[in-house]
């Protein structure tokens, strides 16, 4: 069915696309780019499909790349911008859940449409023919469905990195699964342990940095997470049985990601604030449930995770240490506060205050009641030392090893313990931070 929707296309794009069809070529934009435009989004990039093979698309344009040229992908690049330009390709038997054996080219677009994996991703569109829908992917754009091409079963076990896409889509778009698409899922995925978790990692990231981060629960219900991040289930199975909570441990977790902006550091953080719960969970005389010590196991369940998932450094980092501190206990005044933000870090003192009141929102009313008033307090002491300058790293204090090397201190072991003493007692009282005032104080107490 072809329908007479007009899409603007950009101006590369159909560049593109007209160059191979005076040359005698079919060629169309195709998959995510049509499935967002037709939303009203702005697509990621913009693919084109076209029954010209890669000599052919070689031959037509001056600079290409060869991107994936076995599978008929060539890049074509206009200016600095580059197109990926695929031949239409029926993909041939599949291994290991997730590669094709071969691919062959067809010159028939409903093939190359029908190999992709779901109905509203399934579609193609130029100016010639509009809307090519032969899967019915606007019917179901407009119910806010994700449903397989063909035989959902079929697809999945193709290819285990679909399953996750599904609930991925579904997050980016607060569209449903359908029945049979969701009723092979089910049955399925435990295929995605052939998956490889650089993959998994791209996929979970957009799934958690969308607008419905709850997602997580349907990759739960699914019986997606317990491939993948088996660590989630366990929260969703860990009441918390305290007058402070409302939620099960993954209830909880789930209001905090929506209640966080979509950063990856505090949505990642946020996923994984509590993941030392399950294990340090116990029921204390009163018969209420109590999680001592969680954020330093949550801390080293979460470098494992994020290393697992193959994130960088800076990410296992940076989450790691959110999660070890989400609790830290600060007071509302001034020392506690600098206190806090050395131990934390200065860097990633500001996404701990975003996460401690995400995690206060999702607790009860009589936590937020009880904690908000302190947490308005700690912010506000907050802004005004960062306003003030006061010194909250070390790297602040007016004086160095070689200042106190200077006025006699031994290098090496007095020297560290110099400097220690001076920025405890920066800490308490940031007016010290002179360079004659350190070095009265460290003659009082180092002489
Ligand atoms: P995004 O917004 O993330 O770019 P997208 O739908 O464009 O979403 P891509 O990974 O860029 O996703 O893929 C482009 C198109 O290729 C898809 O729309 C779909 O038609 C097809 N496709 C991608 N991955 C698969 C897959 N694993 N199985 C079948 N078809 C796929
Ligand atoms: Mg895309």
């Amino acid at each position: 069915m072809d329908r007479d929707i007009k899409i603007n296309l950009p101006e590369k794009v159909s560049f593109i696309i007209d160059r191979l069809m005076e040359n005698g070529f079919e060629a169309f934009a195709v998959g995510g780019c049509v499935r967002d435009t037709i939303l009203g989004r702005c697509p990621n990039d913009w693919d084109i499909t076209t029954s010209a093979k890669p000599a052919d698309i070689k031959k037509i344009f001056s600079r290409t790349i060869d991107t994936g040229i076995e599978h008929g992908t060539v890049t074509v690049m206009l200016e600095h911008q580059g197109f990926e330009v695929t031949t239409y390709r029926i993909d041939g038997e599949y291994e290991d859940n997730r590669h094709p054996k071969e691919v062959r080219f067809t010159p028939d677009l409903k093939e190359d449409l029908k190999r992709r994996d779901f109905t509203i991703n399934a579609m193609a569109y130029n100016d010639e023919r509009g809307i090519v829908d032969e899967f019915g992917g606007i019917e179901d754009l407009e119910n806010g469905i994700i449903k397989c091409v063909g035989v959902a079963e079929e697809r999945f076990n193709e290819d285990a990195l679909r399953i996750l896409r599904a609930v991925r889509f579904g997050a980016q778009m607060d569209f449903q699964i359908e029945e049979a698409t969701a009723a092979a899922i089910k049955k399925l995925s435990g295929n995605l342990v052939h998956i490889s978790h650089e993959r998994i990692q791209a996929e979970l990231e957009k799934l958690i940095m969308s607008s419905h981060p709850e997602s997580m629960r349907t990759a739960y219900e699914l019986g997606i997470t317990k491939w993948i991040i088996p660590e989630f289930d366990n929260m969703m199975e860990t009441p918390q049985n305290s007058k402070y909570h409302r939620y099960n441990v993954g209830e909880h977790t789930i209001k905090v990601m929506e209640n966080v902006e979509p950063n990856h550091y505090l949505r990642w953080a946020a996923l994984l604030h509590d993941v030392g719960k399950p294990i340090k969970h116990t029921i204390g005389n009163d018969g209420y449930s109590h999680f001592y010590g969680h954020g330093e196991a949550g801390e080293k369940i979460s470098e494992e995770i994020l290393k697992n998932l193959k994130f960088d450094n800076k990410t296992v980092k940076i989450v790691s240490r959110l999660v070890k501190f989400h609790d830290y206990d600060i007071k509302p005044n001034e020392k506690s506060v600098r206190k806090a933000v050395v131990k934390v870090g200065n860097d990633i003192f500001p996404y701990l205050l975003k996460l401690r009141r995400a995690d206060l929102s999702g607790k009860s009313r009589y936590s937020i009641e009880l904690t908000t008033p302190v947490f308005d307090k700690v912010e506000e002491i907050y802004e005004f030392v960062v306003k003030r300058g006061d010194c909250m790293s070390r790297s602040e204090m007016a004086v160095n090893g070689r200042d106190l090397i200077e006025w006699g201190l031994k290098p090496g072991e007095q020297v560290g313990e110099g400097l220690d003493y001076l920025f405890e007692s920066i800490l308490k009282n940031p007016e010290l931070n002179t360079k004659e005032q350190l070095k009265e104080l460290l003659k009082k107490s180092f002489t």
